[in-house]
């Protein structure tokens, strides 16, 4: 059977963010047809610990009975019913109720969508809306950061700082604009990380001067960078983006797609960081990525004028799917059930981020970073100079070398990153820290 799902996976089936002529190339596709707690099984019997849950999305680990009744059993009442117009069913208004209650303070409202990045664009909508109603029609542009990901639709990449992505498509969209990420181990050279924090936030600053504060509507960040490399940013980073975006009445829009549900310890990873957002996105962790979903909360001051400002012509399909809505009331039931954030919080997390920095003596290992169940280990040639391999050959290879030997690990330019389920041990920890040791190993004995 592996020999004929390859094949027919390469005659029909377009792959997200793949090269489809190396894949082939390659030996073709990977096929997991199972999985159980943090182990994936591949069509071939092969077991893989994940250490990146997914996608960055199952946070309460494989094999849970419990979210296959809860959706087989709203799918035997009612599978779908919508969310437009005057009517809804009880999952979504459920689940809201109880995502206001987890949310940072001042977030009661949500709307939902089934992806991060759908939720993403209905930011986009919904912020520009906002002006509108206020009288400001002319504040209009969104600032983010280089690296950033916020999605793959238009205007989500648009957000997105990923060159590659906007280089294909002709984006960003005008209205977009984008600014140096906290990113000390690239951008800081020569300053400590508190000052560079600063910078870093000043470039927001800059921005809203350069473009003048009565155009831009928004700023909008990951509390810390997923998919661009796992960017923890320096603890003066945060308080100074809340300060200006306060001055100059910029929305402060938190993506918690990836830090939300329990990643780093707490709730989203605002709490964690002091972070007081006027709009949060969120998805995978909702469901554990059991089923799609995903939520844009709203705060009171932009969900009062949406209130009083008459139809808001956005919407989705799926928006509070009541299958997908009943899956996510019972994965935070489970995440609440089983202490997860404060296992996260109190002992697997720093465990982790132990494991990591014990990494910090291999010749390959110019940095480590990470909170919670989030890490990186930045590959180098040179620790001086921060010198990197040609085309990210380190990563590449350490990355390989660790699939091969049984860990799902991601690299994302010349680093290792990690997100694992929340459910992982402490022995599982030692695992991954074992195996990504010896693909450290492996890229260095390769490329000298
Ligand atoms: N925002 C962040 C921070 C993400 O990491 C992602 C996906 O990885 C998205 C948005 C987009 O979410 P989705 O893939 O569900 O559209």
């Amino acid at each position: 059977t592996t020999t004929v799902w390859k094949e027919q996976d390469r005659r029909h089936h377009i792959h997200p963010f793949t090269d489809s002529k190396a894949l082939h190339a390659e030996g073709g596709t990977r096929i997991i047809t199972k999985a159980q707690g943090c182990y994936l099984t591949d069509s071939e019997d092969h077991q893989i610990l994940d250490g990146m849950a997914g996608l960055w999305c199952v946070n309460v680990g494989y094999g849970r009975q419990e979210l296959a009744e809860a959706a087989y059993k709203q799918m035997q009442e009612l599978p779908y019913y919508n969310t437009f117009f005057k009517t809804a069913t009880p999952p979504p208004i459920e689940l809201a109720e109880k995502l206001a209650e987890l949310a940072p303070e001042g977030l009661n409202r949500v709307f939902y969508g089934s992806s991060g990045s759908e939720s993403n664009d209905t930011v986009v909508r919904l912020v520009r809306h906002f002006w509108n109603l206020m009288g400001k029609p002319d504040k209009k542009v969104f600032i983010s950061r280089e690296h950033a990901y916020h999605g793959s639709t238009c205007a989500s990449a648009s957000l997105g700082g990923m060159t590659a992505m906007h280089k294909q498509a002709d984006l960003p969209l005008p209205g977009f604009e984008h600014v140096m990420p906290p990113y000390w181990y690239d951008f800081g050279a020569g300053m400590d990380p508190a000052s560079f924090g600063k910078k870093a936030a000043k470039a927001v600053e800059d921005k809203i001067l350069e473009l003048g504060a009565d155009k831009v509507a928004a700023f909008i960040g990951e509390p810390i960078m997923g998919a661009g490399g796992v960017i923890v940013p320096p603890e003066t980073y945060w308080p100074e983006i809340q300060r200006i975006c306060k001055q100059y009445d910029v929305l402060l829009i938190a993506d918690e797609v990836i830090s939300g549900f329990g990643r780093v310890g707490t709730w989203f990873a605002s709490q964690k960081l002091g972070i007081k957002p006027d709009m949060m996105t969120m998805a995978k962790g909702i469901t554990s990525g059991y089923l799609p979903l995903s939520g844009l909360m709203v705060g009171d001051r932009i969900a009062d004028a949406l209130s009083e400002g008459g139809d808001f012509n956005h919407g989705y399909t799926y928006s509070g799917h009541p299958v997908a809505c009943a899956v996510a009331l019972k994965n935070i039931e489970i995440i609440e059930r089983e202490g997860l954030i404060e296992r996260v919080r109190d002992e697997t997390g720093p465990y982790l981020q132990e494991g990591l920095a014990s990494l910090v003596d291999h010749p390959l290992v110019g940095e480590v970073r990470g909170m919670g169940l989030l890490g990186a280990v930045e590959l180098v040639k040179d620790k001086d100079t921060h010198e990197r391999y040609p085309n990210n050959q380190a990563s590449i290879a350490c990355r390989d070398h660790c699939i091969k030997n049984g860990l799902m690990l991601r690299q994302v330019r010349d680093g290792m990153i990690m997100s694992p389920p929340l459910i992982l041990t402490k022995s599982e920890i030692d695992k991954l820290i074992s195996i990504l040791r010896s693909g450290l190993d492996a890229a260095k004995a390769k490329l000298g």
